[in-house]
C-alpha cells in the first residue's frame, strides 16, 4: 500500500540543523586544506516511533552521509542528534566513547551488500549473537542462545540451520541474517541503508514485508535510504528528497508521490517507470551533472539544472517551509509551478 500513515506522533530523533563537512586537502605547500566538502548541509528532521522515514536522491547526495551521523558512525560537524527514550532526550551528537558503545544497542544499520557483510567464517548462530556480546550482555550463552532462535524466528529463518555458515544462504536469507544481527539487541532506530538493492525484485518484496512485520511486532523506526522510489513509495510512511546535503522536500509518502511540490521531486517521479503512462509525470531530463559539494551553486542550489529557475533562484536561498500540512518544501515558488501529471 502506498502511503502507509502513522498514528502514534511521539518524537523518537530530532535532527537539527546537521552539518558534515569533510576538508579537502590543497595541493599547495605542505597540502594544507584549501576548503570543504559540504556532503550534508544544515539538514533537520524528525524521525517518530515506529515510523520508516524514507531518504531519496542521486548518487552523492549526502543519504549515507545523514545516516551514518546519526548512528554516529562518523561524528557531525555541527548540530544536534536528539533521541527521545524512555522519557529522556539524549544527545547523540555529544556521545563519546564507552557512552556511545552502550548507546549502540538503541540503534543499528542493515548494510546494502548481504554478501559482503557476513563473515564467510562464523556460523549463523554468531553472526547473529555478535552484536549481544559486543554490547557486553550477561545474561550467559543459554541466554543468548534463546534471543538469537526467537530472532531469527521472527526473521523467518530455519532455526534448524543457525550452525551453517553463511554461504549455504541465498541471497534474500542471508540479508533476513542481516536484519535479524541488526534487531537482536533491540534497537529503536534503524538505519537500512540501500538494504534491498543488490536482491532481485521478487526477493526485495520479501525483505520489504518482512521489514514492515518487524516494524508492526517490535515498534523499530527505519531510515530507509534508497535511489529506488518505488522501492521507498511500498514501505515510507514519509519521504524526504535530498539534493547535494540538502532536504528540499519532506511531506507524507502519498503526498510526494502524487503531488510534489519540488522541480527536483518532480524530476525524479518523472524517471520512475510506470504501468500507466497516462498517470505518469510529464518526463522531466535535468541538464548537466549534481554539483559539486565543494562548490554548491549560490542561491537554491539546483537553479544550474530547474526548468522554472528564474533571477531571485540564482541569487537567494529560498526558506524551507510548510506549504501544506506536514509537507515542507524548500523552493521560492512552490505550489505556483505545473508539476501535473499526463491525463
Ligand atoms: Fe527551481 Fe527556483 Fe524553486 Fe530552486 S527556487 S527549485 S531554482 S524554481
Amino acid at each position: 500500500m502506498l502511503g502507509q500513515v502513522l498514528a502514534d506522533n511521539r518524537p523518537l530523533i530530532d535532527v537539527d540543523n546537521l552539518k558534515v563537512h569533510f576538508p579537502v586537502r590543497g595541493k599547495g605547500l605542505f597540502g594544507v586544506g584549501t576548503g570543504v566538502v559540504k556532503a550534508v548541509d544544515e539538514v533537520s528532521f524528525r524521525i517518530r516511533a515506529g515510523e520508516t522515514v524514507g531518504l531519496v536522491g542521486e548518487s552523492g547526495s549526502g543519504k549515507t552521509t545523514i545516516g551514518r551521523a546519526i548512528l554516529r558512525a562518523l561524528t557531525p560537524t555541527a548540530g544536534e542528534i536528539r533521541f527521545h527514550l524512555d522519557g529522556d532526550v539524549v544527545r547523540v551528537d555529544q556521545l563519546r566513547g564507552r557512552a556511545l558503545t552502550r548507546f549502540r544497542r538503541h540503534m543499528q544499520l542493515i548494510f546494502q551488500d548481504p554478501y559482503a557483510s557476513l563473515n564467510p567464517r562464523m556460523t549463523v548462530r554468531d553472526i547473529i549473537a555478535e552484536p549481544l556480546e559486543c554490547l557486553g550482555d550477561t545474561g550467559g550463552r543459554a541466554a543468548i542462545d534463546e534471543r538469537v532462535r526467537e530472532i531469527a524466528e521472527l526473521c523467518r529463518l530455519n532455526v534448524e540451520h543457525l550452525r551453517r555458515f553463511p554461504h549455504a544462504f541465498s541471497g534474500g536469507q542471508r540479508q533476513r541474517i542481516c536484519i535479524a544481527r541488526a534487531l537482536v539487541a533491540g534497537p529503536k532506530f534503524v538505519v537500512c541503508d540501500e538494504s534491498v538493492a543488490a536482491l532481485d525484485v521478487s526477493i526485495q518484496a520479501g525483505i520489504i514485508n518482512l521489514l514492515k512485520d518487524l516494524q508492526d511486532a517490535t515498534g523499530v523506526a527505519y531510515l530507509f535510504i534508497a535511489h529506488d522510489l518505488s522501492v521507498v513509495a511500498q514501505i515510507a510512511h514519509r519521504v524526504a528528497v535530498l539534493y547535494v546535503g540538502q532536504v528540499v522536500e519532506m511531506a507524507e509518502t502519498r503526498d510526494v508521490f502524487f503531488g510534489p511540490l519540488h522541480p527536483y521531486t518532480h524530476a525524479l517521479l518523472s524517471a520512475v517507470p510506470t504501468i500507466e503512462p497516462e498517470s505518469a509525470f510529464a518526463p522531466v531530463t535535468l541538464a548537466g551533472e549534481i554539483p559539486n559539494p565543494a562548490r554548491p551553486p549560490s542561491g537554491c542550489r539546483f537553479h544550474t539544472r530547474c526548468p522554472y529557475a528564474e533571477a531571485r533562484c540564482r541569487a537567494e536561498v529560498p526558506q524551507w517551509r510548510e506549504v501544506a500540512p506536514e509537507h515542507f518544501v524548500a523552493c521560492h515558488f512552490a505550489g505556483e509551478l505545473p508539476l501535473a501529471r499526463h491525463g
